[in-house]
């Protein structure tokens, strides 16, 4: 679907006034004009939210890839032959850090008869999915599947991490999304010990920052977008 010249003639714009990127890219784009990547040169960002998604910044530019599928980190492989993940293969890290894998291991838990209070918590919360707020709630309650779950999403975020940073070997990674921003400086330090022990150079150490705009990233990068040259 040509978007950019719909959205053209729709609001009677020249077609170069009109760019389309998708939300991970403009978000990329905004932490590295405004936010958290600023002055870098190359660096990956990675947002954990319902999904998993992902940037490269390489050379001081987003690289979008031959296929606009650069920094697709949310399938990367992290166990192969893993967990079904909701892109429709398996072993990704989506599989095991996304919203719907999460939803799936407490159901099972329930079914088995594995004591958690997520479920209850949920419904407390008036959610209708396992938002990060429930399992915030859930790890400030000691719930044992609430700790699993973040460990397992921490530990797959830092597998896919580190094999691209193996490969890219950038300055640094900004880590973001809903389930970031929710489980706050703890979760992001749960990532970085998975990352660094599975690094095969960390010297200078990897430097692993918290996006700084939150949800309007987004937004703020779509408008930058229009200042940007041309990829
Ligand atoms: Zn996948």
């Amino acid at each position: 679907v040509p978007l950019a010249r719909l959205a053209a003639v729709a609001l009677a714009l020249d077609p170069s006034m009109v760019r389309v990127e998708n939300d991970v890219n403009v978000a990329t784009l905004a932490e590295y004009r405004i936010g958290a990547g600023q002055g870098l040169d190359s660096f990956l960002a990675v947002f954990a939210g319902t999904g998993v998604g992902g940037a490269v910044v390489l050379g001081g530019r987003l690289r979008r890839g031959a296929r606009g599928a650069a920094g697709e980190i949310g399938h990367a492989v992290v166990v192969m032959g893993g967990e079904p993940c909701p892109c429709g293969r398996r072993g990704c890290t989506e599989a095991y850090a996304g919203r719907a894998p999460m939803e799936r291991a407490v159901r099972a838990a329930v079914e088995s008869g594995r004591p958690t209070e997520l479920p209850t918590i949920q419904r407390r919360l008036g959610r209708e999915r396992l938002t990060t707020e429930v399992l915030a709630e859930g790890l400030a309650l000691g719930d044992a599947l609430a700790a699993e779950l973040v460990e397992l999403a921490a530990r797959a975020l830092g597998t896919a991490i580190a094999s691209a940073c193996n490969l890219l070997d950038v300055q640094a990674v900004l880590l973001g999304g809903g389930l970031t921003d929710g489980l706050g400086d703890p979760f992001v330090r749960q990532v970085e010990r998975a990352v660094s022990p599975q690094l095969v150079a960390n010297q200078p150490p990897l430097e692993i920052r918290r996006t700084a705009l939150g949800e309007r990233a987004g937004a703020i990068g779509a408008a930058l977008l229009v200042h940007e040259p041309p990829s």
